[in-house]
């Protein structure tokens, strides 16, 4: 029976020293950001400590090779390590191992060239930088990258870029972006239009416009203007048209990545919702005796267990080198939207103090709403699931292949 779902000891040393260094270094840390909300300075120097604490810690950038500094966790590996490290707000950028940098150092590992590397590479598994990735526009739907309108065109051994970009997480203090940008006129196929540039920052031609501000706030989502940006022939990542397919490999993971944190988020509202449930009487029991609120209790957990499953099947198929697209995409919609469901019913179980700031369930609702269109929208993933229950049932008179490929 080689079904296992045990972690090797090592691996549950490294979840238990991941959980320790969150309960000993980042939530008191995060205390004191909170109590200094607003002042930078102490922003800045608690996330240094924090990050130096971490590679004491043995704990530094879980996901990438030793070879860089790193742990070498495999993607089931980084499901469980990722879950624990955002159990708090600074965990995973703690350990380096936060968005967008994450997604952009596997990009890297996978496609740069030796030289481009050591430019950008290694700083960004140092600690030494910081990376956003710049692909959607406010003009035309970022759900489909054919339609880029940034252009970048060859011009001696540059080339030369103009555009507009949205919601470019990170982008202020960047000390570099990968940017995509449509090269060919008339390309093979549509997805071939686009390829992927390494571009220094800051950088004459790339303007920050305004850090637009969310319905969660200000939280360096930039907007960009690209005029006349020349960039060196050999900073293009990956080859011509190839921007599309960079950008499909980096997102497997980082959609799953994200699915990592989320369980870990709407983990912390289950136990909240749990929490408030035994200590909180009304009507002569208290609430957590009462059914309705078990229903929220109960489909919550069966939901969380649904999640974790799901990313476990897909990150496992990502580490034996299968094909893990529509595992990914069947639990970035789940788990995105698990996670809005969990959150909002530990509101309703909080009352009015779940609608206040003085918990963190607010602020978590905020934030959880983006990840039900960023990184693939729920319909996109749906109408590409569908496609494939449909095209694996008239291959195969099965849809077992599009339902996770499971022997059974
Ligand atoms: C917090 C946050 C951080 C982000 N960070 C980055 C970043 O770092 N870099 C970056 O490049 N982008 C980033 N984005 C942008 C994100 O990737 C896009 O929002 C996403 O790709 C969707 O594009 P769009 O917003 O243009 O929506 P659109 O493409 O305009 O889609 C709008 C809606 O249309 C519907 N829709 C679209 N296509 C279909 C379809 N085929 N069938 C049915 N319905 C459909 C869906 O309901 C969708 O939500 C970020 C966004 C957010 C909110």
């Amino acid at each position: 029976m080689p079904i296992d779902f045990t972690f090797p000891e090592e691996t549950q040393q490294v979840i238990a020293r991941v959980r320790e260094f969150c309960a000993q270094v980042v939530r008191p840390a995060e205390v004191r950001i909170d109590a200094h909300a607003g002042e930078r300075d102490v922003l800045v120097s608690e996330i240094a400590a924090m990050r130096k604490a971490a590679k004491e810690w043995g704990l530094w950038l879980p996901h990438m090779p030793e070879e860089y500094g790193g742990m070498g966790l495999g993607h089931v590996d980084m499901a469980a390590v990722s879950a624990e490290a955002a159990r708090t707000r600074f965990g995973p950028f703690a350990l380096n191992a936060q968005a967008p940098d994450e997604g952009n150092m596997h990009t890297l590992h996978h496609w740069a060239t030796p030289d481009q590397k050591e430019r950008y590479l290694i700083p960004l598994c140092r600690g030494k930088a910081r990376s956003c990735f710049a692909m959607t526009e406010p003009d035309v739907a970022g759900s489909d990258p054919t339609l880029i309108q940034t252009r970048a065109v060859p011009d001696g051994d540059d080339w030369v870029i103009n555009g507009h970009k949205w919601f470019i997480s990170g982008a202020r203090g960047a000390r570099f972006a990968i940017l995509i940008a449509r090269t060919e006129d008339d390309p093979e196929l549509p997805q071939a239009g686009n390829s992927a540039f390494l571009v220094d920052l800051p950088s004459d031609g790339w303007e920050i416009v305004r850090d637009v501000e969310t319905m969660s706030g200000s939280h360096n989502h930039c907007e960009i203007r690209i005029r006349n940006l020349r960039v060196p022939a050999a900073n293009m990542l990956g080859g011509r048209g190839q921007g599309h397919l960079l950008g499909q490999a980096r997102l497997g993971p980082a959609r799953l990545a994200h699915c990592m944190r989320w369980i870990g988020q709407a983990e912390v509202a289950l136990e909240m919702m749990i929490e408030r449930a035994m200590s909180r009487f009304a009507h002569g029991s208290l609430l957590g005796e009462k059914q309705g609120i078990q229903w929220m209790i109960a489909d919550s957990t069966m939901e969380l267990y649904q999640g974790k499953l799901m990313v476990l099947h897909a990150a496992y198929k990502i580490d034996r080198g299968e094909e893990f697209k529509s595992e990914v995409s069947m639990a970035k919609h789940f788990v995105a939207n698990a996670l809005n469901r969990i959150i909002d019913r530990a509101i309703q179980v909080h009352g009015a103090l779940g609608y206040s700031t003085d918990t963190p369930l607010a602020g978590m609702a905020q934030q959880a709403r983006w990840a039900r269109f960023a990184d693939g929208a729920d319909e996109v993933h749906q109408w590409r699931i569908a496609q494939r229950a449909i095209e694996a049932w008239s291959r195969t008179g099965s849809v077992g292949p599009a339902a996770g490929d499971l022997p059974f």
